[in-house]
């Protein structure tokens, strides 16, 4: 029997007939309640709801969005322990990260809030006319920031909240003005539903148009592209695999309406330790990096996938404390049976390389779905003649290459792949002889990280996260932070409209107070 159920705007809906159950990774069963894979029907009334709710969602005023961002944060504290009971169940993850992870999703929700409140986000710019004393005659022209419609997001795997149903992405798109259909990740699809349950509550409270969310489940991938090749979605969010990234930013090119797809996609996140750094950190970078690797047993976008210094017995007993750290780490449960495959797949297809050779690797017995932490090193000229050596391999697995010289490693940071982030490990005075390194390492990634760690993803206006291809589809714009709003909006420009008839942001009396450029000027003056 079906339990489990789509929210097609706010009505619960179950229609399909091809169903699926989730899984509990610790455990090893599946959980009890039955999910319906969204039908074509259910699909096609979300989006045509999306569409007519954003006819009025997008006239809505910052403040009154606030307060659906604000309500939709309470409604999800308000899910208490439940929400925290199935969120473990379904991803094998430790309360402790559920709370944090809410806690996370709660202060992105709050700080859209606070953003859409105070309102000059929407970047409003007035060109006054002046048609008597330049010799061009100018005229009057109002630029601000819109929304660009219906969005799709897919929930992402390693998330379940910040990164899901009411995630980042649904945040900043909510916040931009566009309505929301989320396609619920099938790993944790009954968090998806209590989190989407809490969406629909606080749209109703707030008074937001039915239709503003809609939250559809599949198993498979034809809900996904059913929706991303609608032509009433206009842009689309994703966190995933590369080929699951890459397939729809393909797919949305061919529409007749091609729309933007902001896949966040596949890192290997390259760490360049240089000599003085390894020479002084007494064994410090060895440990910090154990604990970095298999942090959330290595399921993170930011995690060091890569290590990359010069050869030498600094080096050597780098590789050695690292491996033998990382060792002493009790594994942990991976999300689900199918990324833990995934891991042992490509791992195994890694270790199959010519010349790489494992270092270190967990052989003693360990629970079911349990992830294996793997070291393994190879050589600069390895590295660089075989580009399979460059996948990533998403989970707690590592390869440190060891280059003959600097202009060897500087080789291989400039032939990278993009990258979310880039680090650097080195002594204060020692990074500033490195000035083509550091900017090889700039271009390819979105964050250099200077004697840290890259994963924690801090959530603040600075932070980019994002990067050259395959890191994500768009390097101008980041998926983290209240900038990612940027995302789901377009410039839009007035060209002598009536002031009465002008949106509040663009108004001569600036009823809203936001801070805007007149003539060149930045104000918040009434014109
Ligand atoms: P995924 O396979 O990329 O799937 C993510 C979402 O996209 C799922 O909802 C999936 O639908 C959908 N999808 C995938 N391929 C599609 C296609 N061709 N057309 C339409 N929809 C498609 O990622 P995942 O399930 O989260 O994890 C699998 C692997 O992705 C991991 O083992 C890991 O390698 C990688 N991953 C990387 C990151 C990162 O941040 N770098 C994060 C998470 C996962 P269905 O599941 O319904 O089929």
């Amino acid at each position: 029997m079906i339990t489990g159920k789509n929210f097609v705007g706010n009505v619960l809906s179950s229609i399909g007939d091809v169903t699926f159950k989730t899984f509990n990774p610790q455990t090893n069963i599946e959980n009890e309640i039955v999910y319906a894979e969204a039908s074509e029907i259910e699909i096609q009334k979300a989006v045509e709801l999306a569409t007519d709710a954003f006819s009025i969602f997008k006239t809505i005023s910052g403040a009154k969005k606030s307060k659906f961002l604000n309500e939709i944060a309470n409604e999800m504290e308000a899910l208490g322990d439940t929400l925290i009971n199935v969120y473990c169940s379904e991803s094998g993850l430790s309360e402790d990260r559920a709370l944090g992870e809410r806690g996370r999703t709660i202060f992105q929700l709050r700080s859209f809030a606070n953003l859409v409140k105070e309102g000059s986000w929407v970047e409003a710019t007035i060109d006054t006319a002046d048609l008597g004393k330049e010799s061009i005659p100018k005229v009057d022209i109002r630029k601000m920031l819109l929304p660009l419609g219906p969005v799709v997001v897919f929930g992402a795997s390693n998330f379940p909240l910040a990164y899901s149903t009411a995630g980042g992405d649904t945040a900043a798109a909510f916040a931009a003005g566009c309505p929301v259909i989320v396609k619920s990740h099938p790993m944790h699809a009954g968090t998806g539903e209590l989190v989407a349950s809490a969406i629909i509550t606080a749209a109703e409270k707030t008074g937001m148009p039915n239709g503003i969310f809609s939250n559809l489940n599949s198993s498979g991938i034809e809900v996904g592209i059913s929706l991303v090749k609608n032509s009433q979605v206009k842009a689309v969010g994703f966190t995933g695999s590369i080929r699951g990234g890459r397939a729809l930013y393909d797919m949305a090119a061919q529409r007749p309406e091609p729309i933007p797809v902001f896949a966040e996609m596949g890192s290997i996140n390259p760490v360049v330790i240089l000599p003085s750094a390894i020479k002084n950190s007494k064994n410090g970078w060895a440990k910090t990096y154990a604990g970095s690797i298999t942090l959330g047993v290595g399921q993170f976008c930011t995690n060091p996938g890569l290590i990359i210094g010069i050869k030498g017995n600094d080096l050597s007993n780098f590789i050695k404390v690292l491996s033998d750290e990382i060792i002493k780490i009790e594994p942990n449960c991976m999300l689900h049976p199918a990324i833990i495959g995934a891991y042992e797949n490509n791992k195994a297809n890694m270790q199959k390389q010519e010349g790489l050779k494992t270092i270190a690797n967990l052989n003693k017995e360990v629970a079911v779905n349990y992830g294996r932490q793997t070291i393994t090193t190879v050589e600069g000229v390895t590295f660089l003649n075989n580009t399979a050596l460059h996948q990533e391999v998403f989970g707690p697995f590592s390869m440190v290459v060891q280059c003959e010289n600097i202009q060897q490693l500087e080789e291989i940071i400039s032939k990278l792949e993009g990258q979310l982030t880039g680090t650097i490990l080195a002594e204060n005075s020692e990074l500033e002889n490195y000035p083509s390194l550091v900017s090889a390492l700039q271009d390819r990634v979105g964050r250099i990280i200077f004697n840290g760690v890259p994963t924690g993803v801090q959530v603040c206006q600075a932070m980019v996260h994002g990067g050259p291809y395959p890191a994500s589809t768009d390097s101008r714009f980041t998926a983290v932070g209240i900038n990612s709003i940027k995302r789901w909006v377009r410039p839009f420009s007035f060209q002598n409209w009536p002031n009465e008839l002008l949106p509040n942001e663009l108004k001569n009396e600036n009823p809203l107070k936001i801070s805007r450029v007149i003539d060149s000027e930045r104000t918040t003056k009434s014109l």
